[in-house]
């Protein structure tokens, strides 16, 4: 048997789905990246929030069929950026999620993202955001801003880029909502670009933005089997699902894998698929 800190998936939206089984699937922490607080249970992993989605008046996700209402705080100018984030941080969130999609409407100005990002380091909360479209890793990154919510995929990032990112910054990876298995175009470009990143030494953590499609509630397989793909190796995995995001969790969990790990890459994986999240104390009592 394995014991290991609690996993986290780093990247879910939690008014979206059934939690349920996300202890007994292997998920003993969540980081809720837009949507409203769910009620707190005793037997759901430990989750922390990004609570409202900032945004342009009418961007992303404002037009989506599946935004929960009242999930969006618009931010049209630069003197409306403070006030966005307390309201955030007043209602508790640990971090501050920003979408920048050019594909589905309109994002926000240079100097509004800037002004964002400086009331977010001064009420000390990191900023994810959510880039796609041409050239918008690349202003996020510009900005300061700390993660990114997905795996750039919209483009193939320029060894450079990858470089500089890889210094300050975290990838959630989000490699499975690329087809959910029939991988894609978006897929490859985001395994090429995570490739990369992670040989520069960047920060990832394992992340499927849960609640977007059809994914399962627990470990996701598809999505170990993409890191791997991507070129992280088994420990580097494990990495990315022992991640803290940098926040402060407070309940006793663990990961517990039952057996022996297995050396080979298909072995692995089916292990890892085996992990449950249980309190550390019914570990001491089981040994
Ligand atoms: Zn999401």
């Amino acid at each position: 048997m394995t014991v290991l800190p609690a996993f986290l998936d780093a990247h879910v939206h939690l008014t979206l789905i059934d939690p349920a089984t996300l202890l007994s699937g292997g998920i003993g922490r969540v980081l809720d990246l837009g949507g409203l607080p769910a009620a707190s249970a005793i037997d759901l992993p430990e989750a922390a929030y990004a609570h409202q989605f900032l945004t342009a008046p009418g961007g992303y996700p404002t037009q989506q069929s599946w935004t929960p209402p009242g999930s969006v705080c618009p931010v049209a100018t630069r003197a409306d950026a403070a006030a966005a984030v307390d309201r955030q941080a007043d209602a508790g969130a640990s971090v501050v999620k920003v979408t920048l999609n050019s594909v589905a409407g309109p994002v926000l100005a240079d100097d509004v993202l800037v002004a964002i990002l400086t009331r977010a380091r001064e009420r000390r909360l990191p900023v994810v955001v959510h880039a796609e479209g041409a050239g918008q890793a690349e202003r996020a990154f510009t900005a300061g801003a700390d993660m990114f919510a997905h795996t750039p995929f919209s483009e193939r990032l320029d060894d450079g880029l990858i470089v500089a990112m890889a210094g300050r910054m975290t990838w959630i990876s989000t490699l499975d909502i690329h087809g959910w298995g029939a991988r894609n175009d978006d897929f490859a470009r985001a395994c090429d670009n995570l490739r990369r990143f992670h040989a520069a030494g960047g920060r990832v953590l394992y992340g499927t933005d849960l609640g977007n499609g059809p994914l399962p509630v627990g470990l996701n397989r598809r999505e170990i089997e993409g890191l791997l793909h991507a070129g992280l190796s088994p420990d580097a995995v494990i990495t990315s699902l022992i991640g803290t995001a940098g926040l402060a969790w407070t309940q006793d969990r663990v990961t517990v894998i039952p057996g022996a790990r297995p050396t080979d890459p298909a072995g692995f994986v089916d292990w890892l698929c085996t992990a449950r999240a249980v309190a550390a104390t019914d570990v001491k009592e089981d040994a």
